[in-house]
């Protein structure tokens, strides 16, 4: 059988693409990428989600409301939010985009309250929840490790990591898989990447944000024409992953999409 890849975390909804989100999947399907975790930002992009869920098998809808958003939480939200992911099919559904974020423009408080709101609506239906974080480790670690004593944690990823190797074991041992986005590719990022070289296996996950972090992709610097990321640039992370830990690139794609099955897997309990 050929390469599976799966892009653990991205934005298909975005209108920054310039192409349709249908131009944009099969592109990705022409070398491989057959698995979307489609992140919403806001309550507006819930809808358009469910739709692409609807039209491609490959897309797993994630809904929430992502740090950058919270003033964009209307009363009712929760409920609403809980509503939409039990309408979901049978493929699953799960939490995301939220998490805490030093350089957002609102409050850590109110970021805080509309993340601990979603963990706990994660932790109730027990859904995959899917977590930002930048620069508010202490804090991360302080809520998970907190809800993981109480009533447990749902299962969940933490995208596009970006802290240190203690901070990767500790959410490690929390049961948390750590996913990592192009900028592991960046030459001048070596401690990063030393990270990722550090994580168990079985807790990767590889994603492309897209069309966020074009900064990061690699064949930008030799060619200005490209102007937004997309998820068929996540094969080249496979390769380049794969040669890092000295695997054979289906061993290594195999192993990414079996951790990601566990993770949406309602049934395993983790
Ligand atoms: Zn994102």
């Amino acid at each position: 059988m050929s390469i599976r890849f799966l892009d653990a975390h991205l934005h298909l909804q975005d209108e920054r693409f310039p192409a349709p989100a249908d131009q944009i999947i099969a592109r990705a399907e022409s070398v491989g990428v057959h698995r979307f975790f489609c992140n919403a930002t806001r309550e507006a992009d819930w809808q358009d989600i469910m739709e692409l869920a609807r039209k491609h098998t490959g897309i797993m809808p994630f809904l929430g409301i992502h740090p950058w958003q919270v003033d964009s939480a209307v009363t009712g939200w929760e409920e609403r939010l809980a509503e939409t992911l039990s309408s979901c099919s049978s493929s699953g559904a799960g939490i995301g985009e939220t998490g805490l974020d030093k350089y957002a423009s609102s409050g850590l408080q109110m970021q805080q309250k509309l993340f601990a709101a979603q963990l706990e609506i994660a932790a109730d239906l027990f859904l995959p929840i899917c977590i930002h974080c930048v620069r508010c480790w202490k804090m991360l670690l302080d809520t998970l490790e907190r809800q993981a004593a109480g009533r447990g944690l749902p299962p969940v990823m933490i995208h596009s990591f970006s802290g240190s190797v203690e901070t990767m074991h500790r959410l490690q041992q929390l049961g948390c898989l750590i996913s990592y986005s192009l900028r592991i590719m960046n030459t001048r990022n070596t401690k990063l990447l030393n990270t990722f070289k550090q994580t168990p296996l079985e807790a990767l996950l590889l994603e492309t944000d897209a069309p966020d972090q074009l900064h990061a992709v690699p064949t930008r610097q030799s060619d200005s024409a490209i102007t937004y990321n997309e998820p068929l640039n996540v094969a080249a992370l496979y390769r380049f992953g794969a040669e890092q830990r000295m695997m054979h690139v289906k061993d290594f794609a195999n192993q990414i999409w079996n951790n990601a099955t566990i993770f949406t897997n309602q049934t395993l309990a983790r």
